[in-house]
């Protein structure tokens, strides 16, 4: 299949490139397209066939239900069938935005987009281009993120063509995605919402709106075997090739376990690689060194990690040794995402 590369120009004036994108989704195609979040893999969330389509683009578990992503609050009523006073104070709050709300849902949405479950996990996005193309479609669009399973989600068009060109019919790029980590995934359906996947919405965000809410604690390892209630929770995930080590602690100490560890595997003649704060990245001389900004700017951390992760894989590095940072507001799905991304996890 060959892939069609639409570069858009100026999204005020009338754009083909959405058009013509718009109508490959409707005609059950694959097109990849930036959000506020990351790059998504779209296609008709009320066709069957199409959805299916995606998790062989990606190599998905067949287990790990997508994202349905609107345009309107009015399209909603397409896939979910009840929709609670909390569900809508928290749309008007958050919408578009990185916000996924798990709701009821009507037949018309296939078993394929929800692996089965009698929910749905819906969101607006906040970019131009994925919510034109969603009304150019005219259908909501499942969507997960636009690489191949298992490695870190693209955050550029060409993160998506290096993962799956020739196996989806065209990307939109609108540059680069500007937050760089997946919406916060909510369980509104107990009294007290569960966030079942920090992410783009923080935790302290929502209590201002909505009162308390829990964190989803149930698989805080990934290689359980109890069934989570975020399915894809499971899975390992956002790896580059070479293994991470990650090290959580008081700033100091992670340098110096940092050094550490460099020196034991330059022992073995590894290439390291460290993603560091900007704050300490001189202090690892001699190896790959990528920084994610100050160490108290998550916002920073969250915009450069997948793409980091993916250059320590263009250097060839053998080994990745992560700083972790403080788990406040973003900095929660940062440290999210770099646990399931590590084959090991050093608490200082
Ligand atoms: P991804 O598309 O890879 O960003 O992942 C989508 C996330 O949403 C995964 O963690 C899914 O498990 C979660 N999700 C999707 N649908 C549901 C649902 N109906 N109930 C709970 N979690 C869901
Ligand atoms: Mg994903």
């Amino acid at each position: 299949m060959q892939t069609i590369h639409w570069i858009i120009k100026d999204i005020t004036k009338k754009d083909h490139a959405i058009k013509e994108a718009g109508s490959v989704i409707a005609q059950g195609g694959l097109v990849a397209f930036p959000t506020e979040t990351v790059y998504g893999l779209g296609a008709n969330a009320l066709d069957g066939q199409a959805v299916k389509s995606i998790f062989q683009a990606k190599g998905r578990p067949a287990d790990n239900p997508l994202i349905v992503h609107v345009a309107t609050i009015e399209e909603i009523a397409k896939v979910s069938s009840k929709c609670t006073e909390t569900a809508h104070k928290i749309m008007q709050a958050f919408w578009p935005g990185p916000l996924t709300l798990v709701l009821p849902k009507t037949d018309s949405v296939p078993k394929e987009v929800t692996c089965g479950l009698d929910t749905v996990a819906v969101r607006m996005p906040n970019h131009p281009v994925a919510l034109k193309l969603i009304m150019e479609a005219g259908v909501p669009v499942a969507a997960p993120s636009a690489n191949l399973s298992g490695s870190p989600s693209p955050t550029t068009a060409q993160h998506v063509i290096d993962d799956l060109e020739g196996r989806i019919n065209g990307v939109l790029d609108g540059g680069p995605a500007n937050l760089g980590v997946e919406s916060t995934v909510l369980d509104i359906s107990n009294e007290i919402p569960i966030i079942l996947r920090p992410g783009g919405v923080t935790a302290e965000q929502l209590e201002e709106v909505i009162g308390p809410v829990r964190h989803y604690k149930g698989l805080e390892n990934h290689h359980s075997q109890i069934s989570p209630r975020s399915p894809g929770m499971k899975y390992k995930h956002y790896s580059p090739k070479a293994g991470i080590i990650l090290i959580e602690g008081q700033a100091e100490d992670i340098v110096l376990h940092t050094k550490e560890l460099i020196n034991r595997y330059q022992k073995e003649n590894k290439k390291v690689g460290v993603l560091s704060s900007e704050e300490s990245a001189h202090n690892y001389p001699g190896t790959e060194v990528l920084h994610y900004g100050k160490r108290n700017n998550p916002a920073s951390a969250a915009a450069v990690l997948y793409a980091a992760l993916r250059s320590f894989d263009l250097l060839g590095v053998d080994i990745i040794i992560a700083e972790g940072m403080p788990e406040t507001g973003l900095g929660k799905a940062v440290m999210d995402r770099l646990k399931r991304a590590a084959s090991s996890v050093v608490r200082l």
